[in-house]
């Protein structure tokens, strides 16, 4: 029989009570329990082999089975001593937008419903918070990968339009010169990703060097546009970063944006961490020349804690982006019927997705539920908890930080006075520490490469976190490092040790 489609009121409350009494005993119970712990290898044989069922079952059966076998094995983000990677803990008013979202379950393609709205403000909201002007449009995308394809295809387009050729129509077939991308050596992969995937290849990508503390050297990126552009190439666009996710680091966006200016370059800021902290005094001098660029990437999905999926595409000049994307011929659009059924002009016209999610709802709700000043009181203890921990390690014998230290960022190593630095010891060593802690359960911390060394790295991007979790995790990696440097085999998955 095949089960009825539509629930009774009564079987929307009763399920409803069970969800929220789930994700309630979800939240309350997170911080009892290990960070992370792998899906057990019988478990993950079994969600490889089982094959769809013929038959439907009750939904009390599968929430059964959601509270055995899904919510144990989560990700990370969400304890209080997760500090891997840029994730965050989810607003929990974004959780609840999350089912009231898929309860209307709009696309947002565009029309006068309102989603619509919703979106826009949005939009209008923090583009008016990184200092975008009125003409400025955007889009809520899967994260900052999809808004930088997005950005950098407008940028494409643009570029090639300079010079006469319509990319759009053409392709990039038979194009003479050579488009070029350039980044910051610690700017993300997913700008590379954007060039492999909009034709410029991976080749094209230029690695423009950094100065100690990792950021662009604007010098260096002049030099190599002007060489570029005598010998002919084509710049489609300079990435720059507000927050690099290594350490945290600012390239000088001011100095850049004069460089872009000069050489007629389309500039992308890559603000997907570091981008909302343009709200806090002590980073705004550093990241408000932002509003220079002519496109502009944040995650409302990391430092502004509303559940992933939520990016945000910037581009200045909007009406850019809907030459780069628009299917609607400029005689069709529908601009005058913005109060009848078709509305605003359709977020479609403006970027790659057709049918839309109603992305929009769970930031709308975050930005409300905290405000501008919550915002930066959140932002602000994320950074203090940083400071804490880089000046717990750095009083510290066994332990180097990489300096400076930036936004939430914390880099460093483990590093006995004792320690055999030959080779890449010290790097293996850390890689043992890394792999201790993570599977410790008491704290997550992540890794990554700077100066071609080995380091460990906690990013606090965590409202959850406190103090006492950061000395936690001092303490857990000291544990780790001794364990690791004596090479004593760990204790078995699950089992706490002082
Ligand atoms: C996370 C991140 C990205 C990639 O964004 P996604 O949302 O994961 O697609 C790019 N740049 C920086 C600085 C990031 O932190």
């Amino acid at each position: 029989m095949t089960p009825a489609f539509a629930w009774p009121a009564d079987e929307v409350r009763r399920v409803g009570h069970r969800v929220v009494d789930t994700i309630a005993e979800y939240l309350t119970s997170l911080p009892d329990g290990p960070v992370f712990r792998p899906v057990p290898p019988a478990s993950a044989e079994r969600w490889q082999s089982d094959t769809l069922p013929a038959e439907g079952v009750s939904v009390d059966v599968l929430l059964d089975a959601l509270a055995r076998d899904v919510l144990p094995f989560p990700f990370g983000n969400g304890h209080p001593r997760f500090y891997g990677w840029v994730n965050s803990p989810p607003a929990p008013i974004g959780i609840f937008a999350e089912a009231i979202a898929a309860a209307m379950n709009p696309s947002v393609a565009g029309g006068n419903h309102a989603a619509v709205y919703v979106e826009r403000q949005v939009v209008r909201w923090i583009a008016t918070m990184v200092g975008y002007p009125p003409s400025a449009m955007g889009l809520l995308v899967s994260g900052t990968s999809t808004a930088a394809l997005t950005a950098l295809a407008v940028a494409r387009h643009a570029a090639c339009g300079r010079r006469g050729w319509d990319v759009r129509a053409r392709g990039l077939q038979g194009l003479e010169q050579r488009l070029l991308l350039y980044k910051g050596a610690e700017g993300h992969a997913c700008h590379q990703k954007a060039a492999e995937v909009l034709g410029l290849g991976s080749a094209a990508v230029r690695n423009v060097p950094s100065d100690d503390a990792l950021r662009i050297d604007p010098g260096a990126l002049d030099a190599m546009l002007e060489a570029d552009l005598s010998a002919g190439h084509l710049p489609v666009a300079v990435v720059a970063t507000a927050g690099t996710v290594n350490t945290g680091a600012i390239d000088p966006l001011a100095a850049i944006a004069d460089v872009c200016e000069r050489r007629g370059v389309w500039l992308h800021v890559d603000g997907a961490y570091g981008g909302p902290a343009v709200v806090l005094e002590e980073c705004r001098d550093l990241i408000a020349p932002l509003a220079r660029a002519d496109s502009v990437a944040i995650d409302p999905h990391k430092w502004m804690y509303a559940p992933v999926d939520a990016g945000l595409v910037l581009v200045r000049g909007g009406e850019a982006m809907r030459d780069a994307f628009s299917l609607v011929p400029p005689y069709l659009r529908t601009d005058g019927d913005v109060h009848g059924v078709q509305g605003l002009p359709w977020f479609s016209e403006y970027g790659i997705e057709q049918t839309r999610p109603f992305r929009a709802l769970k930031v709308w709700l975050t930005l409300r539920a905290f405000g501008r000043d919550g915002f930066r009181a959140l932002f602000a203890h994320d950074v203090a908890l940083a400071r804490h921990l880089a000046a717990r390690l750095r009083a510290r014998p066994d332990f180097e930080v990489w300096e400076p230290q930036g936004l939430s960022i914390v880099c460093f190593r483990y590093l006995p006075p004792d320690a055999d630095c030959a080779g890449g010891a010290v790097d293996d060593l850390n890689r043992a520490v890394l792999s201790e802690v993570q599977l410790g359960g008491t704290a997550f911390v992540s890794s990554t490469t700077l100066a071609g060394r080995f380091w460990l790295r906690a990013c606090i991007v965590n409202p959850l976190a406190a103090e006492q979790d950061i000395d936690a995790l001092v303490d857990a990696v000291a544990a780790a490092g001794r364990v690791a440097a004596g090479a004593r085999p760990r204790a078995p998955l699950g089992e706490r040790r002082d």
